[in-house]
């Protein structure tokens, strides 16, 4: 297939991550070393949490958080039907079971939590939220409900880098960044999320013991880092758990520095952009934007509407293809995959949401004219049809 013509999404990159990466090149140091550590501490700030740890990809923050809080085998994991399947996969791996359960409708396609009260049941070792698209999930509710429970909340903030949450009820986690609400946040660095740096990911938290555990379950469960030994600050080490390598290296985190910097400016602008969708797809008879009324700031990863029916939105999709323009779906539901139809559960409402989701073309890039131009597309494909 050619290039599209319109994007999904594209990189906002230019000659200062050049210049990052020609400095990290001429340190001659490339793994883990000083500018992970400003990274991971730039980051922090960022979001306020007490602790960032920066890892080789989003799904291996998911797989540290699990293993970190020691979630295992006989263990069930509560998320959403409607998520990437890396958390789905994480939780398989680390011997638990994943326990689908719905959203909360076609206007909040985020983790309902009275779906979550009737799912925690048993034993469950955490209960994964999602942030979709950058807007926050009914978290205040999710993490009450899990304390009262004593289970573990993991967000998968992978959409929600910049994001902030404003609590309808004004509680404690009012104003908090994404990734910081419940116990332990996952961001992902793929080089299509609104912070890029090709493949990367962050994990944050508050909590000192889970922080430590993350830190030496990403290098192998040893107690010191190449870096430490090299400058002479530990000469030995201890393995004191089964880890991986999920590091990072200097290249993405200098580029993961320079990008922190302009994420408030590239958000921004998708908040503009994502305002103009609205207002031109406001009288499309039919279709809906998700999160219509939603009060916060949102990190606007995706934009993405939803079609009277499937057969429209295919239709959309298809003159969109025609014209050049790349769409996407975020996401079948996890259950219709081969590898977890095991842990089917009735999902009718995220069943619904994946038959009449599009996502539309949305990055710091776009130009409003291009807004225009694929909104024009899809009320053409739309008219007269039935
Ligand atoms: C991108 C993404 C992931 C996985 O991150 P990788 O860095 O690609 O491993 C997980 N969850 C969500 C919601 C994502 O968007």
């Amino acid at each position: 297939m050619s290039e599209p013509r319109i994007a999904l999404s594209d990189l906002s990159y230019g000659p200062e991550e050049e210049a990052a990466l020609v400095r990290v090149v001429r340190s001659r140091w490339l793994t883990t070393g000083p500018e992970v550590d400003r990274f991971e501490s730039e980051f922090a700030a960022f979001v306020g949490a007490r602790h960032a740890i920066a890892v080789s990809s989003g799904t291996a923050a998911l797989h540290l958080a699990l293993m970190a809080l020691g979630v295992g085998g006989g263990k069930a994991v509560v998320q959403p039907a409607l998520n990437f399947v890396a958390a789905a996969n994480v939780t398989r791996l680390v011997g638990a079971t994943p326990r689908f359960v719905d959203i909360v409708g076609p206007d909040d396609p985020t983790l309902d939590p009275v779906a979550v009260i009737e799912a925690a049941e048993g034993a469950v070792g955490a209960v994964i939220v999602m942030h979709y698209g950058g807007y926050l999930c009914r978290i205040a509710e999710i993490v009450e409900i899990c304390r009262e429970r004593g289970i573990p909340v993991v967000e998968d903030a992978c959409h929600a880098v910049g994001a902030r949450y404003t609590d309808p009820r004004r509680g404690s986690l009012d104003g908090r960044m994404a990734g910081t609400l419940g116990d332990i946040g996952c961001f992902s660095f793929f080089s299509n999320k609104n912070l890029a740096v090709g493949e990367g990911g962050m994990v944050v938290t508050d909590d000192d013991g889970l922080a430590a555990a993350v830190r030496s379950l990403r290098s192998h469960g040893m107690t010191t880092l190449t870096w430490q030994r090299h400058r002479g600050h530990a000469s030995s080490y201890d393995v004191i758990a089964s880890g991986l390598n999920y590091r990072s290296d200097e290249l993405r985190a200098a580029l993961g520095r320079v990008q922190l910097q302009k994420l408030p400016g590239g958000n921004a602008r998708r908040a503009a952009l994502a305002d103009r969708y609205r207002s031109e797809l406001k009288d499309l008879s039919g279709w809906d934007v998700p999160f219509a009324n939603y009060v916060g700031d949102s990190a606007n990863h995706l934009m993405v509407a939803l079609a009277p029916d499937q057969a429209r939105r295919d239709r959309a999709a298809a003159v969109l293809r025609e014209a050049g323009i790349q769409s996407s779906l975020h996401y079948p539901p996890i259950p219709s995959f081969a590898a977890f139809r095991d842990f089917a559960s009735s999902v009718p409402r995220t069943d619904s949401f994946s038959a009449r989701a599009i996502s539309l073309p949305l990055h710091a890039g776009l130009g409003d004219e291009q807004v225009a131009e694929v909104c024009a597309l899809i009320r053409s494909s739309s008219a007269g049809a039935r």
